[in-house]
């Protein structure tokens, strides 16, 4: 079985068909799935997904580009809702300085909670970097030093230098389709420098649609796409990437319970 580490399954982009694009990805042998909160007033709605769907969990946070509308976050407003047995981390969450739709004192304090809500609870902070290499590094060693907390690093295309600083507090990395791109010489550059039991693989559907499907609304039966990728540059088997992207998820996410074998919907 494959997992699909992060995506967006309750907006609108999936409104018409989600039956059919779940369906879709249990046929390609895609079972379980992480759903993101990006929005603290969308909590309920994407938990009411992952409530709906058998292996699928979601997870309870602000992105960096929201953190605007809930300046004043505290951790106690994320553990509020971690007694949920489908939420099994923390974010999305992180800082952007790409994109700056919050003011940077925002992200950070927004960041801040969401790592203490991790710290609290356990469960893994699901972080969002972009921009922002040198600041992500240091906030995450600072924050280390008080308690540690577990975290994955989703969607990569940071340096080494960070994805080195990163492993070395225990972080995991998770791949999105654009390791298939032509353009991502770089992060492809990276990949033998991860520790080979924490690479995660995800599509961040609808967004960022893996080759051959670039340009199109992207669903998480092409994650099968990214594993492909990552078989190719690791050497591994198919079967090898499977069974070590799927046992990184579990490590991580250790909340989340494996399906039982062969059981589709
Ligand atoms: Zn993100």
């Amino acid at each position: 079985m494959w997992v699909d580490s992060h995506v967006n399954l309750h907006g609108e982009k999936f409104a018409e068909d989600l039956p059919e694009v779940i369906a879709k990805a249990r046929h390609a042998d895609v079972r379980t799935m992480l759903t993101i909160c990006c929005k603290l007033s969308e909590f309920d709605q994407v938990l009411a997904v992952a409530q709906s769907h058998k292996d699928i969990y979601c997870s309870v946070g602000t992105h960096p580009h929201e953190a605007k509308d809930n300046p004043d976050i505290m951790a106690a407003d994320l553990l509020a809702h971690i007694h949920h047995p489908e939420v099994i981390g923390i974010g999305e969450t992180g800082l952007d300085f790409h994109y700056n739709y919050s003011d940077e004192d925002v992200q950070y304090a927004n960041f801040r909670a969401h790592i203490s809500a991790s710290r609290e609870s356990q469960l893994p902070l699901i972080i969002h970097s972009r921009n922002a290499d040198a600041q992500m590094a240091q906030i995450l060693e600072e924050e280390h030093d008080k308690g540690v907390f577990p975290h994955l690093l989703h969607c990569y295309t940071g340096g080494a230098e960070l994805a080195r600083r990163s492993a070395a507090l225990g972080g995991y990395i998770s791949l999105s389709g654009i390791l298939t791109f032509n353009s991502a010489k770089d992060i492809r550059a990276l990949v033998p420098g991860l520790p080979e039991d924490r690479i995660l693989i995800e599509t961040d559907c609808p967004y960022l649609a893996p080759m051959p499907y670039r340009g199109r609304r992207c669903e998480p039966h092409m994650v099968v796409e990214t594993g492909k990728k990552l078989a190719e540059i690791k050497g591994w088997s198919l079967a090898e990437t499977q069974a070590r992207t799927t046992d990184a998820f579990f490590r991580l996410f250790s909340k989340a319970q494996r399906p039982a074998k062969a059981s589709h919907e």
